[in-house]
């Protein structure tokens, strides 16, 4: 009965949103299940949105990154990845609501790729494999978890495991696992409940991180803490509790359980 409750609940959210995407167009548009004045390219396991005239000759083996990035996290896409290679700042903004170059969007794991982005990864300024494993890594993940655990799942184990896939630490200006614990013995942490969820905003050691490029170390330091979870007790228990945090309530708890230690107990004997 609960369940059926709680099934019926996430419906009238879903319909919600596509009604007031259909109502809304803009901000709504990574939840509604209608795409309008998009190119589209349809591949295996993408579909790649992009606006006439533009290239998308990046995306030539996207269908292997994708299995790539299922495979390292034993888990399979629900559906095709939606990537949406934006020309416009201000409509990238206005679809995402963010500055960041890249991002992955809850419910259908959509992906948004900046002009920005566009031009650094055409430059060879930024890696597009890396950085598109690192957002495939969350769209995976979106894929896979009911939204109401996302509510209140811990974004430093969705930063540190999507930094840790796409082997991102130590390139593009991120910390390498080295200078990560050189960081920390100097005196820096950010602190990874600090990071917040969705429902609940960044706490003090992440706002108030002073180092220049504060999210280069911070992004590297979770997935610092995620090598050492697969280096100390190895890579099968890591996914087993990856597949069991997206069906539990309580993060930590299963932590504790799976690992047979307390979370923060474990990050203070982690201190280099
Ligand atoms: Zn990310």
């Amino acid at each position: 009965m609960y369940r059926l409750a709680k099934v019926s609940g996430i419906f009238y959210v879903i319909l919600l949103l596509s009604l007031l995407s259909s109502c809304l167009p803009g901000r709504l548009q990574p939840f509604s299940p209608h795409i309008t004045g998009f190119e589209k390219k349809e591949l295996n396991k993408a579909v790649i949105y992009y606006r006439e005239g533009d290239s998308i000759s990046e995306f030539t083996d996207i269908d292997s990154l994708i299995c790539q990035v299922e495979e390292s996290h034993h888990l399979q896409f629900q559906r095709k990845v939606a990537f949406f290679v934006m020309n416009s700042e201000k409509k990238y903004r206005h679809y995402t609501g963010t500055r960041a170059r890249f991002v992955a969007q809850p419910l259908y794991g959509r992906i948004y790729i900046s002009p920005r982005a566009k031009e650094e990864y055409r430059a060879d300024l930024i890696r597009f494999d890396t950085y598109i494993k690192h957002e495939l890594s969350h769209s995976l993940f979106f894929q896979n978890v009911p939204f109401i655990r996302l509510l209140n799942y811990p974004g430093w184990f969705l930063e540190g495991l999507a930094v840790y896939t796409a082997a991102q630490a130590g390139t593009d200006g991120y910390y390498s696992y080295e200078s990560v614990e050189d960081t920390i013995r100097a005196g820096y942490f950010a602190e990874p409940r600090d990071w917040g969820t969705i429902t609940r905003r960044e706490g003090e050691t992440v706002r108030q991180c002073p180092l220049k490029g504060k999210y280069h170390f911070i992004y590297s330091e979770y997935a610092w803490i995620i090598h050492g979870l697969v280096l100390d007790f190895g890579e099968d228990k890591f996914v087993r509790f990856l597949h069991d945090s997206l069906k539990t309530k309580d993060f930590y708890a299963l932590f504790r359980s799976t690992y047979g230690i307390d979370f923060d107990e474990y990050i203070s004997q982690q201190m280099p």
